[in-house]
């Protein structure tokens, strides 16, 4: 690890100001930041501590919905008990993200910001061709080992998939990313790689996420996060899956549904096409399974990660089946 300067923020002003220098990296729970540093990608040369900055750790509730400070830590917010009522699949894929350790220290914002775990990206002494660490110089993925890479939102610079849990049920339920004054749809937020897989989300050097804002839904009520991976515990999704659905009174036509994958993009990605095929549709079992597929519609896959293809939907269909009712 190189030598850098260590800033403890005083105030968001603060660490605006700082963080907008060149070499300028936050540090929130510092499990990504440390993380990547260790193994070389990240090179900070100024680590700007905003973990003790006042108003930015809490979980308040309205009418409206809910908003999380970015400050606020995955294991506080997974236990919340009115993220449990008001977002069940917010506070599961918290839950079912890293290991407990992790979770104590590790903050919402950091987790939205969590990289790539692209073993080619994670390695830059093996591996110097990666055009997300570095612009330009190549994708070592493709025509290598792509089992964990991306099927959907993939382009011809980049395949890494998008790891983290939270943002998937994030971007199902239509959350925002609050930066200061400013809200941004959180499917805005993140950018697929298209030519310029180093940018990842809309953020300028200098933007602070304040908090992430969860608008009140009966879909965001009834759902649920379901994650499939190598192993039980302390491991990413193979695929996931974040469904909420509201059902009219006769309690089996779908009156609204929200899908959106993990694992399986190189963002978190909200599934709009097998929405669509559910909609006012009396929900069953073939119905569901049939409209899970749609997930796949644009899916292109690499070598190693084909079975994505298969996976995917049936981790919807298995989430869909039960927040439906059907198992
Ligand atoms: P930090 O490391 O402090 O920061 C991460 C990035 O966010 C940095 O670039 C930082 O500058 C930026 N940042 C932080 N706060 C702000 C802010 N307020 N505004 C703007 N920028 C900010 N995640 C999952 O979702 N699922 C998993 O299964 C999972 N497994 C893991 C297993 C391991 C072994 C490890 C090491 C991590 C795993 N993670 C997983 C990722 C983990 O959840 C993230 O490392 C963590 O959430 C990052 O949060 P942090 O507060 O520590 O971020
Ligand atoms: Fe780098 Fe993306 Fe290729 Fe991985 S898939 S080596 S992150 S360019």
């Amino acid at each position: 690890m190189r030598d850098f300067t260590y800033l403890r923020a005083t105030s968001i002003d603060a660490a605006r100001q700082a963080a907008a220098q060149a070499g300028a990296v936050l540090l929130a729970g510092g499990t990504t930041v440390l993380d990547l540093a260790k193994c070389g990608v990240a090179r900070p040369d100024q680590v700007i501590d905003i973990t003790h900055l006042a108003g930015l750790g809490g979980i308040e509730i309205s009418n409206g919905g809910v908003t999380i400070g970015a400050l606020a830590k995955m294991a506080a917010v997974a236990d919340d008990d009115n993220i449990r009522f008001q977002c069940p699949a917010v506070a599961e894929s918290l839950s079912l993200a890293a290991s407990p350790q992790l979770r104590n220290m590790a903050t919402i914002a950091g987790n939205l910001l969590q990289r790539t775990r692209c073993s080619y990206f994670r390695d830059p002494g093996a591996f110097p061709a990666c055009n997300k660490r570095n612009p330009g110089s190549g994708c070592s993925a493709i025509g290598g080992v792509t089992r964990n890479h991306a099927v959907l939102g993939t382009s011809e610079s980049c395949i890494a998939s998008y790891p983290g849990d939270l943002a998937v049920a994030l971007v199902a339920f239509d959350a925002t990313v609050v930066l200061g004054a400013h809200h941004v749809p959180i499917e805005e937020f993140f950018l697929q790689p298209g030519v310029t897989p180093d940018k990842e989300t809309m953020l300028q050097p200098g933007d602070i996420i304040t908090a992430v804002t969860i608008p009140a839904s009966a879909v965001a009520r009834n759902s649920t996060y379901l994650k499939v991976r190598d192993r039980q515990s302390y491991e990413f999704a193979a695929a996931s899956a974040a469904v909420g659905i509201e059902l009219e009174a006769d309690g089996k036509t779908v009156r609204d549904i929200r899908v959106a994958l993990g694992g399986v993009a190189t963002t978190p990605w909200r599934a709009r096409a097998v929405e669509a095929a559910l909609l006012g549709k009396v929900l069953d079992i073939e119905t569901v399974e049939a409209a899970s597929q749609r997930a796949m519609d644009d899916a292109v896959s690499q070598g190693d990660n084909h079975h994505k293809l298969k996976l995917a939907p049936r981790v919807i269909a298995r989430a869909i089946q039960t927040v439906g009712g059907l198992l």
